[in-house]
């Protein structure tokens, strides 16, 4: 029996109780009490189950407030990724490869900074740098060569390889 039909047959048992105590039927108070005491052990019972509930139900709450509080952290750090991400804008190289490019800021930027497409797509910030005697950018988190690009002439005495390859 549910707790509000059980305190209700409680309450009932008590009024037909007093009606029996006044009326001196003593048959009738010995089954009264009888009735109760069965009630009192279904009501101790409804109780424990009841706590048992409760404590369920705040382990529940507990964890999923837990959850609520990684998801929100989870989402910052993405939020914080992709504002990182957000002065860089696809570029396809001249050799045919795909990055992301620094965007020219107010002062303009002389010297694009590239950042991996593939790591970008996940969230993860990696600066491309080029591969020492090629003209290919390199992933360092196993993404690979990217094709780059002719080195500007300004730059051309940090890439000397380029000087002998023409
Ligand atoms: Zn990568």
């Amino acid at each position: 029996m549910e707790i509000v039909p059980l305190l209700a047959a409680v309450t009932q048992s008590i009024d037909i109780g007093k009606r029996a105590l006044a009326a001196r039927d003593s048959a009738k108070v010995a089954e009264v009490q009888a009735r109760l005491n069965t009630q009192a052990i279904e009501l101790t019972e409804k109780i424990i189950q009841l706590q048992q509930e409760k404590a369920a139900l705040v382990d529940a709450k507990r964890a999923a407030e837990a959850d609520a509080m990684a998801h929100k952290e989870t989402v910052t750090e993405l939020t914080k990724r992709m504002s990182d991400l957000g002065s860089y804008e696809p570029f396809h190289t001249p050799l045919g490869g795909f990055c992301l490019a620094q965007q020219p800021d107010a002062g303009g930027t002389p010297a694009p900074v590239y950042l991996c497409a593939n790591c970008a797509a996940r969230g993860q910030k990696t600066f491309l740098q080029f591969q020492e005697g090629t003209q290919f950018l390199n992933c360092t988190e196993g993404h690979g060569r990217i094709p780059g690009m002719a080195v500007p002439d300004n730059r051309r005495m940090q890439f000397e390889f380029f000087s002998s390859g023409g």
